[in-house]
């Protein structure tokens, strides 16, 4: 028996192996394929059940078992696997982009929306029908034949360019390093990078220290290492990735532009921009424009103040005749003031976070705030000993379940994430759902926990907040349920979350020392929230100048009159940098985030700042009230947690905290209210 065939709980996943993927995705495919015809063929009236409820069902094994195929993928690979992953995956996103383009199931929709039960309709189920249809226009539906064959065209062509995209980041980053064999040269560096290049170089048979272009390497190089000219080279060679020889995006960059731009025509929107977020808060490019334009006014000023500073601090240790900062330079001055001004170690903090105390001190956490408990279960089958398996239940209901897998393994791919492999719904008797989280944490060494950097603590907080999203829904239509909303308000239950890692009260809960039980001292605390916000104003130019390059390209940009797209992002990057960029700066050869895949973060990186508004300003909430104050917790829970995509996300945002979201919270978070003096 195949163990993908059928929806079984608990997850079988200790039963699934290789070859059951391929024999059980086309079976399912053709299953889904058979179910989508019968429901084109119906007879008598079109009705929520036959038409709707059916469309929902169609595809329930199919997204379940490729749910589970991709997470083994994910966090338990090898060869035989991804082979079987990588020949199915093509055929599954086939299937479901042909859908919206089925010209008998587009009718069948239609005949059901014309129906008095439809006009009817109200609440969740009016949502999803509208959405419905939506979703089909903007996919093709309505299109000629040309025109649906035009859509398919540039949607192939689109995939095999972002996917070249990626590949050349990828390979052009790997193909720099740098050996060091005079320990002279290392001068600046922590003995973490000393070791991580060592090992590096060691595991490809070099004697020395190696150093690359991948982030851990680089960034150790740019923040701490002494020779100004040795940043310098990798600095350039960094912002150069992707731009010359067997690597090259210059000419892919314009071509995926100018898809874009036509697809958006196609389907008769002015703007990718406009097509891509007529769904998400924003509603549309302007929009968003505004909200990165307003932020960029609030900081400029503090920003100028930072960059000022760093001069100034600079010339003190150097002398008055020292040159103003270049790129590679801002990163290790900061560091050296950072250090002067607050004396903060991050590692202090490690002891404090043994794994075990902050999950047990999390659980504690959303027990106060949203009243459920977290219990875990042993004994449950999973891919790996070190997973583990919890539930959530409100006075004994069982209200979801979920695994969580923190360490890393070379079989499991990098980063954190939260995924579903089942939602609830309140029809079904055992209405229960099942997620998981993932992470790449600190493991523990022999004889001591896994003790974790404060960053890692975070990341966890943030994850649960994507698990909560999906195991608290209370939405009666899967497709709406749990964290299947907006881009740009997907991120505010996660990041709200990371408020409480910051909070005496919550901190108290999750932070105890591994050996002697005591919690954070305040001297540390208070270190700890000072470095908080060094140079805050600066973090937050560059993820605004990222956004607005973004919405410019997709948006404003015209080949014939703006010439090269790198040089116009350059100049476009140069107005909010804290140094002037050289003039062969292509960082959008490499940004990855546009490019790298067919929509990804195209004209939706201002989506970061955007929840990041959110989340200060829902949190703020906690700070006037209490940051365990029940009742505001279980607001939080029943129009954000509890909601899903079934109405508005502004609007549950609104009956949440009353009001429409301000910029304030967030400034005031990151001490960029106070006035400059
Ligand atoms: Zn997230």
């Amino acid at each position: 028996m195949n163990p993908l065939l059928t929806i079984q709980l608990p997850i079988p996943f200790d039963e699934v192996k290789a070859g059951h993927v391929e024999p059980a995705m086309h079976a399912l495919l053709a299953q889904a394929q058979a179910a989508i015809d019968s429901i084109c063929a119906a007879e008598g009236e079109r009705t929520w059940a036959n038409t709707m409820q059916a469309m929902d069902d169609a595809t329930q094994s199919l997204d379940y078992a490729m749910g589970v195929v991709r997470h083994l993928e994910a966090v338990a690979t090898y060869p035989e696997l991804r082979a079987a992953h990588n020949a199915v995956e093509p055929k599954v996103s086939e299937f479901y982009s042909r859908i919206p383009l089925n010209a008998e199931l587009w009718s069948a929709l239609r005949a059901f929306a014309a129906t008095d039960a439809a006009k009817a309709l109200t609440g969740t189920r009016l949502r999803a029908l509208t959405k419905t249809l939506d979703y089909f226009r903007r996919h093709g539906a309505e299109l000629d034949a040309a025109g649906k064959q035009r859509l398919a065209e540039i949607d192939v062509e689109l995939a095999q360019l972002t996917t070249r995209f990626s590949e050349h980041v990828l390979d052009s980053t790997n193909a720099y390093e740098e050996i060091f064999t005079d320990p002279n040269q290392l001068a600046g560096l922590p003995p973490s990078a000393i070791d991580a290049a060592r090992a590096s170089a060691k595991a490809k048979s070099k004697e020395g220290w190696r150093f690359t272009l991948q982030a851990p390497s680089y960034l150790a190089l740019m923040t701490y290492l002494d020779d100004a000219a040795v940043r310098e080279r990798f600095y350039r060679a960094y912002q150069t990735r992707a731009a010359s020889g067997g690597y090259d995006n210059h000419h892919i960059v314009p071509k995926v532009l100018a898809l874009r731009q036509e697809k958006a025509r196609v389907l008769s929107f002015a703007d990718f921009a406009d097509m891509a977020l007529v769904d998400r808060m924003a509603r549309s490019g302007a929009r968003a424009m505004q909200f990165l334009e307003d932020l960029l006014r609030r900081t400029e000023a503090h920003f100028a103040a930072e960059n000022e500073q760093l001069l100034a601090f600079r010339r003190k240790l150097e002398g008055q005749s020292a040159p103003p900062l270049q790129p590679w330079d801002a990163g290790y001055y900061a560091e050296k003031e950072r250090k002067a001004l607050y004396d903060f170690d991050e590692e202090e903090l490690r002891p404090y976070f043994p794994l075990e105390q902050v999950i047990g001190g999390m659980f504690q956490t959303v027990t106060l705030l949203y009243g459920v408990t977290v219990q875990e279960v042993i004994a449950i089958p999973s891919w790996h000993a070190d997973v583990k398996y919890y539930e959530i239940r409100e006075e004994g209901r069982l209200l979801g379940s979920f695994y969580a897998d923190w360490y890393p393994r070379e079989s499991k791919r990098g980063g954190a994430w939260m995924d579903a492999f089942l939602t609830g719904e309140p029809a079904v008797a055992a209405w229960h759902h099942i997620g998981v989280i993932c992470g790449n944490l600190t493991p523990p060494l022999e004889d001591k926990p896994a003790m974790l950097t404060h960053r890692e603590v975070e990341t966890i907080f943030h994850e649960f907040g994507h698990l909560l999203h999906h195991c608290l829904s209370q939405v009666e239509v899967r497709g709406l349920s749990g964290t299947n909303v907006a881009w740009d308000f997907v991120e505010l239950p996660s990041q709200i979350m990371e408020n409480w890692c910051w909070q005496r009260e919550s901190l108290d809960l999750i932070a105890r020392h591994w050996q002697t039980r005591e919690t954070i001292p305040d001297a540390l605390f208070e270190k700890m929230r000072r470095a908080r916000n060094y140079r805050s104003a600066n973090g937050q130019m560059r993820q605004l100048s990222l956004g607005i390059v973004d919405l410019m390209l997709h948006r404003q940009y015209t080949p014939a009159r703006d010439g090269d797209p790198v040089a116009y992002s350059r100049r476009i990057l140069e107005q909010f940098s804290p140094a002037p960029l050289p003039p062969e700066h292509a960082m959008v050869l490499a940004f990855t985030h546009l490019f790298g895949s067919p929509v990804g973060y195209g004209a939706g990186y201002y989506s970061y700042k955007w929840a990041e508004v959110l989340d200060a300003d829902a949190f703020s909430l906690f700070q006037e009230n209490g940051v365990f104050d029940r009742e505001t917790g279980l607001r939080f829970r029943r129009y954000v947690l509890e909601r899903g995509d079934s109405e508005e996300p502004e609007l549950l945002y609104r009956e949440f905290r009353g009001r429409d979201p301000q910029l304030s919270a967030l400034l005031a978070r990151q001490g960029l209210l106070e006035r400059l003096g």
